[in-house]
């Protein structure tokens, strides 16, 4: 009796070993071994996944250009022939002849430091809705003591196209003082402020600030047009006076009144809510209609 009960005691050791063995090989597993991950490679990239995740939100944040396709967008966006589309456009100084007109991508004051590829003239294109819908903004400011100053409007194809070249050589860097002087050139494109397709180029997207009527300077609006930093933000509080926050809100007030969609990410850029090409980027250059 004396002897099973000793075997009976050394198995039952052994077997509360092998357990304990066992049990650890599984927590090591599940600790990072290698064997889990070959089996389930879902696991390899939960921090990847966060990172795009994080990404996607600050191009979301930041960006006002930027356009994530989605597969059904691919399908049914498409970019138009040079010529085509401009029967739908009118000219700004025509259509709101109140609104100042600075067009900055003709100049070479701009991010880039050069006249950008389809500015033929310092003109500002818009399509008929947008332009009539801004024409209700421009006499709504008018009535408040302000006039509308035109950047950027319609914007072609050929000219985003140049961006991007420009943002892929890292070495030009000629208006980074300026232009993004707390941000490395290489998160431009990252961070959404260059993108490969622009709203603009659909002809309902407009770049603007105010003026004021009584001593014919440009609104204090904490920050200058296409200063790409996130202090551009529109609803941005920090490093904002109450003015320049109240500035930013007169303008924004007056174009949501009137159908324009703002974006978070830059004070002075808004689309028109009921475009009418949604999915056309438009590709002739900007000149006289
Ligand atoms: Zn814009």
């Amino acid at each position: 009796m004396k002897k099973k009960k000793r075997i009976r005691w050394i198995v039952g050791l052994l077997v509360g070993l092998a357990v304990i063995v066992y049990l650890l090989i599984m927590l090591g597993i599940l600790a990072g071994g290698t064997s889990w991950k070959k089996f389930h490679p879902e696991r390899n990239a939960p921090v990847s996944e966060e990172a795009v995740g994080l990404s996607d939100s600050l191009s979301n944040t930041l960006s006002a250009d930027n356009i994530p396709l989605s597969s059904s967008d691919s399908l049914t966006e498409k970019t138009s022939l040079p010529s085509e589309g401009i029967d739908g456009f009118v000219m700004l100084s025509e259509a709101v002849p109140d609104a100042l007109q600075e067009i900055r991508y003709y100049t070479s004051f701009n991010f880039v430091g050069t006249r950008i590829d389809g500015y033929e003239e310092p003109v500002a294109l818009l399509t008929k809705e947008a332009a009539a819908a801004l024409k209700e903004v421009s006499d709504d400011v008018m009535r408040q003591g302000y006039r509308l100053k035109i950047y950027d409007a319609y914007r072609p194809v050929m000219a985003v196209q140049h961006f991007r070249r420009w943002a892929a050589d890292p070495t030009d860097t000629l208006m980074k003082a300026y232009f993004y002087p707390n941000l490395p050139k290489s998160a431009l494109f990252r961070l959404g402020y260059i993108s490969s397709h622009s709203k603009h180029s659909r002809g309902s997207t407009v770049d603007l600030t105010l003026v004021d009527k009584a001593t014919g300077m440009e609104v204090d609006m904490g920050g200058t047009f296409d200063l790409l930093d996130p202090q551009s933000n529109s609803l941005r509080r920090e490093g904002i006076t109450e003015q320049q926050f109240q500035n930013r809100m007169v303008l924004r007030n007056a174009m949501v009144r009137h159908g324009f969609r703002p974006v978070s990410s830059e004070w002075w850029h808004f689309t028109l809510l009921n475009e009418p090409y949604p999915n056309t980027y438009f590709n002739f250059p900007v000149k006289s209609l």
